[in-house]
């Protein structure tokens, strides 16, 4: 039998959901590969590949491979419009990039000035490289860090073209050793905070605000981006935030310069902040690298409107700060409400790198066997985990608006499972 053609091969697919081009691209790889009825599992396999809005079932509030902090989705209908990104709307002339959601996020965390521009790991690199390009950086050894994926403190530093100048021990650092290590040639005195692990038992640090007292502007790079240690949009101060470094309380200690992530704890999308001195923030804006850096238009229209949420008071409407604020209670009368599997109380944790070991709890359904890969191939898939036997969904990550889909999946792969078992 002679093999179908390229072309009818993808006009059998065209219910998969994929541009022509696409579904000719699977058809050909499959033909090539002397197997044409691969060709519809190929197809599906790219359709899984694409970016789709995914439902999060593991509890953990900032899923790196989920994309940090929840987004609700943007409009994909109406006029075809641009934004004044650049734009002065009352002079027509040009204006800054640095205006509105930079300008708005200042005035949110009470800092002079910030700037936006890509990542956490772009914050930190500008601000090293426009305040101490050239100059010492003095850093205490216990805040040489790797935060993930590579990305490693001290290598930062060299890229950023400033000199590290090391002090105290891995454990303990003190006043001192910072004082006896600054020369004519400091530029900064940088603090790290070590997001993703924690050292206990005999240790020691010198906190901002005694930094600050040495002479030398302080850059903290905090990493996760809490606004306000007091989280107002909570009611209050959170057991399960304790210790985490906040912006506006570090700039009221006396940091210059400090720099976080857009999608950590400030529930905002992918980007990274310098916010302090605005001489120093200026610095930064007019850093060859700050062009390299900068994100676009949708980036900064997402991150304004997390800063307006904050200045409105109204954090609490921000995704994420609504999944974290959810009663235990609520999250174990929806688990209930759904009526499949068995209800637990289960211990979830805030993710992304923010609050090693510690546990925000929370509550879900559990039903026996692995559905995994069965709930991620669902039209909305949807990420669980696997405890005891038992596929797991935490209630605390999934928007009340997706119980009912949640419900659903869970429902068929359950009778699914007893057919099997029949
Ligand atoms: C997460 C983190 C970074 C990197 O931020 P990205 O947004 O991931 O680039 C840098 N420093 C600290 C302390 C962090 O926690």
């Amino acid at each position: 039998m002679r093999p179908p053609s390229v072309d009818s091969l993808a006009r059998s697919m065209t219910d998969v959901d994929l541009p022509h081009p696409l579904l000719v691209d699977a058809a050909r790889a499959a033909i090539a590969a002397g197997d044409p009825g691969s060709a519809r599992s190929r197809a599906e396999a790219m359709a899984a590949a694409i970016l789709r809005p995914v439902i999060n079932g593991t509890g953990v509030l900032l899923h790196t491979n989920l994309g940090r902090a929840p987004s609700r989705p943007s409009p994909v209908s109406g006029a075809a419009r641009y934004a004044n990104v650049e734009l002065d709307l009352v002079t027509g002339t040009r204006g800054s990039r640095d205006r509105h959601a930079a300008g708005l996020l200042a005035r949110a965390a009470g800092a002079e000035a910030a700037m936006v521009v890509n990542n956490g790991a772009a914050a930190i690199l500008l601000a090293l490289a426009a305040v101490a390009g050239g100059r010492e950086v003095v850093v205490s050894r216990g805040e040489l860090v790797e935060i993930g994926g590579g990305f490693r403190i001290p290598e930062v530093l060299a890229s950023s073209g400033a000199r590290m100048v090391e002090v105290g021990t891995t454990n303990r650092t003190r006043l001192g050793d910072y004082r006896a290590a600054l020369s004519d040639d400091t530029a900064v005195c940088l603090k790290v905070h070590p997001s993703n692990y924690r050292i206990v038992g005999f240790t020691e640090e010198v906190t901002v605000g005694a930094l600050a007292g040495l002479g030398p502007p302080v850059v903290a790079d905090l990493g996760s981006g809490l606004l306000d240690a007091a989280t107002p949009w909570l009611g209050g101060p959170q057991p399960w935030l304790a210790g985490e470094p906040a912006v506006r309380q570090t700039l009221a200690a006396g940091a210059a310069l400090v720099t976080f992530s857009g999608d950590k704890l400030l529930g905002g999308p992918q980007a990274g902040v310098v916010a302090g001195r605005a001489d120093l923030v200026a610095r930064c804006a007019r850093h060859p690298l700050a062009r390299a850096l900068r994100p676009g238009g949708l980036t900064l229209a997402h991150l304004q409107e997390t800063a307006l949420s904050y200045l409105r008071g109204d954090a609490a409407s921000l995704p994420l700060w609504a999944m974290a604020a959810r009663s235990v209670a609520s999250l174990r009368a929806r688990a209930e409400a759904l009526g499949v599997g068995d209800v637990v109380d289960l211990a979830g944790v805030f993710g992304g790198g923010t609050q090693p070991g510690r546990e925000v709890p929370s509550a879900g359904v559990a039903l026996a066997g692995d559905h995994t890969a069965a709930l991620r191939a669902w039209e909305t898939p949807i990420v669980a985990r696997v405890t005891d036997g038992a596929t797991v969904i935490d209630l605390r990550t999934v928007d009340p608006d997706d119980d009912g889909t949640v419900g659903k999946a869970l429902a068929s792969c359950g009778s699914a499972a007893a057919a099997g078992d029949a």
